[in-house]
């Protein structure tokens, strides 16, 4: 079933449109540059909204700030104190993460979702394995279908005041729970649905979770807005997000690296490169393909099929250009000419899409 839409400020999701990033800061939120740094390192790689936790009012205090000067939309990640939520909304947040269930009764969940209503934010039902709704608990044990459940339930205990810009989460560490869970909600309900493997790990660990959860969820048309949670910086997540979406088909943005696993034949630092590389031409957004290669046996063809590439050679590397040798360059220049050569490519595919939407 299509999701109905949901807003989170001027940001839509759901109801067919494209799957939205999402991450988190893990700075302290009361550290208002800190913070805004972060917020803003992230939507450079491309976070469309970032949470923020909201432990206490000076940290609520602080969104005032924080959301006036963030590029994107700020939620407010709240447990236990429905007034936390409030003064977060208040203060300029765009959505506010909630638990219902433990947020403390009937009117205080109606104190939120009319600040949530005034503010023109959305509220996400969040639920987790960990904190499921006792009822179902007792019903149902700790199972997907407790999860899927409690998120129903605790969705109507909002719904049920009025409001209705809503999306749901339902997260567990394993991602068998985590699949069955969101495909269950799906069944049961048209809310959009942030998808994520809470407590997924450290890169390698939690981008494997992610990837395979979100990648059999979003293959079935199941999640609106996703997060890959990463022990490590969120800008790790930002980027693997856009991984998955991509190698799933879902979003197309920012730049596709192609590399090699090296072997014997590789002749350059092939690994120093790849980073230098990443570490130049992240901040691009148009979807362009760029291959950075070992060696002459694989190379040529793969950095001529992609919009850029590199083939190693002894010290040195030929560059492509669209499926063009352009020319031969030492090791040592090959990362800055094919930033200079991205930045044009992208630019160029950027000017096309304009073309076409006019
Ligand atoms: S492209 Fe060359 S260096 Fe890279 S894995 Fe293949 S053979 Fe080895």
């Amino acid at each position: 079933m299509t999701t109905r839409v949901a807003r989170v400020g001027s940001l839509v999701l759901g109801g067919g449109n494209p799957v939205v990033v999402q991450t988190m800061t893990n700075t302290d939120t009361r550290d208002v540059s800190a913070t805004l740094a972060q917020i803003k390192s992230c939507a450079a790689l491309g976070a469309e909204i970032v949470r923020v936790a909201v432990p206490d009012r000076a940290a609520a205090l602080a969104l005032k700030e924080i959301a006036a000067e963030s590029p994107v939309p700020v939620v407010a990640d709240v447990h236990f104190q429905a007034s936390l939520a409030v003064e977060s909304l208040k203060n300029g947040a765009k959505g506010a993460r909630i638990n219902p269930g433990n947020i403390g009764g009937p009117e205080k969940i109606r104190s939120v979702a009319e600040a949530a209503g005034k503010a023109g934010a959305v509220l996400r039902v969040g639920v987790n394995m960990g904190s499921l709704d006792k009822e179902m608990l007792a019903k149902y044990g700790r199972t997907p279908r407790a999860m899927a459940e409690s998120a129903l339930k605790e969705v109507g205990l909002v719904l049920e005041t009025g409001f209705s810009n809503l999306k749901v989460s339902l997260k567990a560490s394993s991602v068998q729970d985590t699949v069955a869970a969101a495909r269950l909600f799906h069944e049961l309900s048209d809310i959009p649905q942030h998808l994520g493997v809470t407590e997924a790990g450290d890169l390698i660990a939690g981008v494997a979770k992610s990837a395979v959860a979100l990648g059999v969820l979003l293959n079935e048309g199941i999640g609106d807005t996703v997060r890959v949670s990463l022990t490590g910086p969120p800008e790790d997540e930002v980027l693997a997000a856009y991984a998955i979406l991509r190698a799933a088909g879902k979003r197309m943005r920012g730049v596709e690296f192609i590399s090699c696993p090296t072997c014997g034949r590789c002749e350059i630092d092939l690994l120093a490169l790849l980073k230098e590389v990443e570490g130049r031409i992240s901040d691009i957004k148009e979807p362009i393909k760029v291959a950075v290669m070992g060696c002459r046996v694989n190379g040529p063809g793969e950095a001529a099929d992609a919009d850029l590439g590199i083939a190693g050679g002894k010290n040195k590397g030929t560059l492509f250009v669209k499926g063009k040798k352009i020319k031969d360059l030492p090791y040592s220049a090959l990362a800055a000419e094919l930033e200079r050569r991205a930045r044009e490519v992208a630019r160029e595919t950027r000017l096309e899409a304009e073309k076409t939407r006019e």
